[in-house]
């Protein structure tokens, strides 16, 4: 018998894939890379507590179908912010039930637990994600089953159902005490990193789409620096520190002209190719105000194909009535 878990690298999901493994079930963890998941890189985390409780780690990367499918028509709507919880839980289900030949694996769990979010963790919710899933009878949910209708996975005897157990709510503290009892460590505080539920993620992804459509290329551009959109709709991103001017520097987005400041070290920044000339010179006292320069003194800015030159604004104050806050 072997399951495949849905793996978002965080407490609920790393002890409902030891429930089952505890069981003398093969788990092979599954982590849907939609591109939301955080701003860093998790995959160290994820490897870590895969080896601690030995699962094996695969990710699935969906980021194509998740914008096509899933993050701007959700069937069931969005959160609190933007994110659409139901939609993209059936989503990840469905996506995880294609690998189940694969793998060779009868059914999929993952940590969700009854009541614990608002939106997508209610009895009505669950039973909303099973149905997207498209294999509602192959989906135990470890942490809560004894509070849920009994599945197939349970009925036909696959996982002992007194085994699992009936967490509910927000309160952590019987995931806590089970995490103590195993010995796992290293494991992130609750709340998750989904950037869709984080407000000021939101408001970026609401001016962005209003503006030009979204595609894979541009979910790493929409995490990094600081966002402005200028008064002709052009889109300009100015890296805040050093880490940021690295991302910045590494991305790789045909949509945008890399910006820096000649003659003065200053941060590195992405301006739409389209932009008029008007938010171009409007970039450029940006950018050289927001490098180390001097007032009344004029600066040359490399757009890559081009350069251009102005001088640094008399108070950044003027910035703010831009930003994507
Ligand atoms: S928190 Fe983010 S990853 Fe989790 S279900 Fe909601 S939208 Fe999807």
């Amino acid at each position: 018998m072997k399951a495949l878990a849905l793996f978002s690298g965080g407490l609920d999901s790393t002890l409902a894939m030891k429930l089952i493994k505890d069981q003398g079930i093969e788990v092979i963890a599954i982590h849907i890379k939609t591109g939301f998941g955080s701003i860093n890189d998790r995959m160290e985390h994820m490897q870590n507590m895969c080896k601690q409780i030995g699962v094996k780690l695969e990710v699935l990367d969906v980021r194509d179908d998740y914008l096509k499918e899933v993050l701007f028509e959700p069937k069931y709507g969005y959160g609190k912010h933007f994110n659409p919880c139901i939609d993209c839980h059936g989503f990840m289900f469905k996506a995880t039930s294609k690998l189940l030949k694969k793998y060779n694996a009868s059914f999929m769990i993952s940590g969700e637990v009854l009541g614990q979010r608002p939106m997508s963790q209610n009895k009505d919710s669950l039973e909303k994600v099973k149905k997207i899933s498209l294999n509602e009878d192959l989906i135990l949910r470890p942490l809560s089953a004894k509070l849920l209708e009994i599945t197939k996975v349970e009925s036909k005897g696959w996982v002992d159902r007194e085994k699992l157990l009936d967490i509910s709510g927000r309160n952590r503290s019987v995931q806590f005490e089970m995490a103590k009892k195993i010995g796992l460590v290293d494991f992130e505080p609750p709340a998750g990193g989904c950037l869709l539920t984080q407000p000021q993620f939101g408001n970026k992804m609401k001016d962005f789409i209003k503006y030009d459509k979204m595609q894979v290329q541009d979910i790493d551009t929409l995490k990094t620096g600081r966002h402005l959109r200028l008064p002709d709709g052009a889109k300009f991103i100015i890296g805040r520190d050093e880490s940021d001017n690295q991302k910045i520097e590494k991305i790789i987005n045909d949509k945008y002209l890399k910006v820096l400041t000649l003659d003065a070290i200053g941060p590195t920044a992405l301006l739409d190719k389209t932009a008029s000339q008007k938010d171009k010179e409007l970039a450029v006292s940006f950018i050289i105000s927001y490098a180390k320069t001097e007032a009344n003194k004029e600066y040359d800015v490399d757009f890559g194909d081009f350069k251009m030159s102005g001088v640094k604004l008399e108070s950044r104050d003027i910035v703010k009535k831009y930003l994507i806050q």
